[in-house]
């Protein structure tokens, strides 16, 4: 309960918890390139299609969506400062979790979904600064700065990379535990080096070889996504 009466006071943004995970589903919604209407926010933030076009009307009011034909909704330059705001409290979060609190880089994203809405700006700006300002977060996602700049990220997916190429990891999706222990037991990391042998572009499953590893892994199309990779 005492959660509940605290953040609205800790927070310098004003906005409510739920106006900012809407904000932040939007945001990577829209960074995918893919629709962000009703149905797909309802299930990006698992509540029902009914609750979901009250909070988008509120939040278009405010100056925070617009509404993109055939496309759901996008964010406006304001939204999106907003948004990214988010992002850099979860990512500096994660990133302070896992490098100064030790904890194992598949617990952090639950904590961090929690905190984000609590940390002022001020113990975010003081956790990046122990940190000696760290770019990117412990699964590879680029970090905003404090004035809004992203690093772009228009990286491949493992599956659409074709057999043959030599890729290195860059980022894997930060959401599910399980799937995170299992790429770090394969060394499928940030920074990670490996040749692709098979491609995953038919629906098949994607073969790679990680440099230092003993023999082939084999991953089917909808893991392969979690990884993005550059060529390398
Ligand atoms: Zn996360």
């Amino acid at each position: 309960m005492i959660d509940r009466i605290m953040f609205p006071t800790m927070k310098d943004t004003g906005l409510s918890r739920s106006a900012e995970d809407y904000l932040k589903a939007v945001y990577s919604l829209n960074e995918r390139g893919e629709p962000a209407g009703t149905s797909e926010l309802a299930r990006a933030l698992d509540v029902q299609p009914g609750s979901v076009s009250g909070m988008i009307r509120r939040l278009a009011e405010d100056g925070l969506l617009e509404h993109e034909p055939y496309h759901g909704v996008r964010l406006t330059p304001e939204g999106s400062r907003e948004a990214l705001k988010v992002l850099r409290r979860h990512r500096i979060i994660e990133s302070f979790l896992v490098r100064r609190l030790g904890y194992d880089w598949e617990d952090v994203h639950a904590e961090a979904e929690r905190l984000e809405h609590a940390a002022s700006d001020r113990l975010i700006e003081r956790m990046a600064e122990a940190m000696d300002h760290p770019t990117t977060d412990p699964h590879g996602a680029p970090i905003p700065t404090r004035h809004g700049k992203i690093a772009a990220t228009p990286w491949p997916r493992l599956d659409e990379v074709a057999a043959g190429t030599r890729v290195t990891v860059r980022a894997v999706s930060d959401e599910d535990p399980e799937w995170l222990r299992y790429f770090k037991s394969v060394s499928v990391v940030p920074g990670a080096r490996a040749l692709v042998q098979r491609s995953g572009a038919d629906g098949g499953p994607v073969t790679l070889m990680v440099d230092g590893a003993s023999e082939p892994l084999s991953m089917r199309p909808a893991v392969a996504r979690r990884v993005a990779v550059t060529e390398a």
